[in-house]
């Protein structure tokens, strides 16, 4: 499964042709973009994104205008790491329906604390920059795809 990575402004795809770094940004998640060396269509991949700084989230949650999947995770948790693979299946199955994304809660305490995150793991869907629906502990993807959904209703 592809890990991307996002920066404030949006998602950053590599293009399989060149391999040149491009950013798809945040309101254009769902639409192709053109790879700006070799004009290629780039479509992202099903992917668990990794946001890695505050900015970055707040930007692709307030700007993305489809449903955002959060894992909000640690290193050290056991649980965590064990539904680490259904939350890869789970991107499978949304491919661009949903963005699917992982916080790192040692990485980024400020954005654990602005939402609250009290337990590991705990997933939040958010819509429209909106918080829709929150739950915790192990869960298989297909669990978590309808809890997608049913959030989004
Ligand atoms: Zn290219």
């Amino acid at each position: 499964m592809t890990h991307l990575t996002a920066d404030s402004r949006g998602l950053i795809l590599s293009c399989p042709s060149c391999s040149q770094a491009n950013r798809q940004v945040y309101r254009q998640w769902d639409a192709a973009i053109r790879c700006g060396r070799c004009k290629e269509e780039l479509e992202r991949p099903p992917a668990v994104i990794e946001v890695r700084d505050p900015l970055s989230f707040r930007a692709l949650v307030a700007e993305v205008s489809g449903p955002v999947f959060v894992d909000f995770w640690a290193p050290w948790c056991g649980p965590c790491r064990s539904v680490a693979p259904e939350i890869e299946r789970l991107a499978g199955l949304m491919e661009r329906e949903a963005l699917i994304i992982k916080v790192n809660t040692e990485e980024v305490p400020e954005v654990a604390s602005e939402h609250r995150i009290e337990s590991i793991p705990t997933f939040v869907v958010f819509h429209r920059g909106i918080e829709m629906a929150r739950t915790s502990g192990s869960m298989s993807a297909t669990r978590l795809k309808s809890f997608i959904q049913q959030a989004i209703r």
